[in-house]
Formats: C-alpha cells, structure tokens, sequence
C-alpha cells in the first residue's frame, strides 16, 4: 500500500507493472477508475515530424481520437499529422471520493465498531 502515494501523485507518468496492479486492486474495490489513453507529443525526437519542430522544447501533448488525423498543438498551434508519431499510451485515474469516504468510515466501524460510539455518549 506504500505505493498508493506514488501512483496517485505521478498518475500522468507511465505505471510499473505492480503499481498498476495496485490501481486495479483498488478499482475492484471501487475506489477509483482507470481508464487508458492514447496520446501524442508535439515534440518529441523520435517521431518522424521532430526536423519540422520549431519550437523542440513544446511541451504540447494531444489526446489521440481514433477516427481523427490531423490535430492543432494547443501550445505551439502547429499542424500536427498522427502518421508521423508514435503514438503513446498512458493511464489516468479517477478517484471516487464519496466511494473512499464509505470506505475508510466503515473500516473505521470494523476497528472501534460501537465501543467508540459509546465513549462519545459517556
Ligand atoms: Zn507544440
């Protein structure tokens, strides 16, 4: 479980094998959602495009739609064609809160259960 401040602060970046077992294991409990992208960055060396690049320092990422070819850099606003990237894939997760709410409550019920409950009358 050490791991869950990791996942959930670096969700952007691309998840180890175990902690993505981490996310799947707390999405079985309903805690949050996984769902998986497809994407692609403005400037990136390794795509055919990167010599057309003027600014090779934008940090443009576009989300990649699947019937869609052509995409505009919100950063850079240059024409961007998806046949001349490699298109990336990574994860995003979703918390539920009011799910994490019920959760940690009734933990906390299983451990001081009514005993507390009783303290607080006292
Ligand atoms: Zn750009």
């Amino acid at each position: 479980m050490r791991n869950i401040s990791r996942v959930l602060k670096d969700c952007k970046e691309n998840l180890s094998t175990q902690e993505l077992e981490l996310v799947r294991d707390l999405e079985s409990k309903g805690l949050c959602k996984i769902n998986q992208i497809e994407y692609i960055d403005c400037s990136d060396p390794n795509d055919d495009d990167y010599f057309q690049v003027i600014d090779k320092d934008c940090s443009g990422t576009i989300v990649v739609e699947e019937s869609q070819i052509s995409y505009i850099c919100d950063k850079c606003h240059r024409d961007i064609y998806i046949h001349d990237k490699n298109i990336k894939m990574n994860n995003i997760i979703y918390l539920d809160y009011s799910k994490i709410y019920e959760f940690v409550r009734d933990e906390f019920r299983k451990v001081i259960g009514g005993s507390a409950r009783k303290k607080v009358m006292v």
